[in-house]
């Protein structure tokens, strides 16, 4: 099993009952302060993305642009990320400056970067066209009208348990239309919500309402972390 989306700088996932058997999975950092935490962590399953979320782009100092590009200049299996836009919360202006700046750091390296992505479809869709990037996955992708172009450009689609919220009708809508070979899946922890208590659960949870079984959710998202990451 793999979790595409993780923060394991901010804590060891608690309601976690299956991280023991991950055999690989991507830690993500929002903010500049857990940077060195992250670099700390000693586990060879984990694989590293560094960046600033756009919730706290007031983080993106020249200082922390320079250790970005010295941290993946140093180290050639970090990435990049969480990074990107949210419309529901700061300005939108400064998080595309620093989103753009990351991409680029991104883009020099030919790393992969996670994505945060909150009503900007559109303007990340445009930022990312035409890039060189390792790879993109769409963290807790949610959005059916922008599968189309989004898997044009290759980009992975990451399912986190936020979507069992919806109803079950929308749910295997959404999943239907992402291609087999781009479907990552993802806990967010230690923001897991309530009622997730683990990796296969939450596959066996999903496959019921999509009409799938977990083992085949868990072995395809393994297959396409590992090429994306290989
Ligand atoms: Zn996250």
């Amino acid at each position: 099993m793999i979790d595409s989306h993780m923060h394991l700088a901010e804590q060891v996932p608690e309601g976690y009952s299956d991280f023991p058997q991950l055999s690989r999975m991507v830690s993500c950092v929002a903010k500049a302060d857990e940077w060195d935490e992250q670099a700390a962590i000693d586990d060879p399953r984990v694989i590293k993305c560094y960046g600033v979320h756009p919730w706290y782009a007031e983080d993106w100092t020249f200082e922390n642009r320079k250790k970005l590009f010295d941290l993946l200049g140093s180290d050639p299996g970090a990435h990049v990320g969480e990074i990107g836009l949210d419309s529901k919360r700061g300005k939108i202006l400064g998080q595309t400056m620093v989103m753009i700046q990351q991409l680029d750091i991104a883009e020099h390296y030919g790393r992969v970067v996670s994505i945060h992505d909150v009503g900007c479809e559109k303007m990340v869709l445009d930022a990312l066209k035409g890039r060189r990037l390792g790879g993109v996955i769409l963290h807790s992708y949610g959005s059916d009208s922008y599968i189309k172009p989004y898997s044009e450009i290759g980009c992975y689609f990451s399912i986190s348990p936020r979507i069992l919220s919806r109803s079950d009708i929308r749910v295997k809508r959404l999943l239907d239309a992402i291609p087999e070979d781009l479907l990552l899946l993802e806990t967010d922890s230690p923001n897991i919500g309530k009622d997730f208590t683990g990796m296969r659960d939450f596959a066996e949870r999903l496959g019921t309402v999509i009409g799938r079984s977990a083992d085949d959710l868990l072995t395809k998202a393994e297959e396409n972390l590992r090429r994306l990451f290989p």
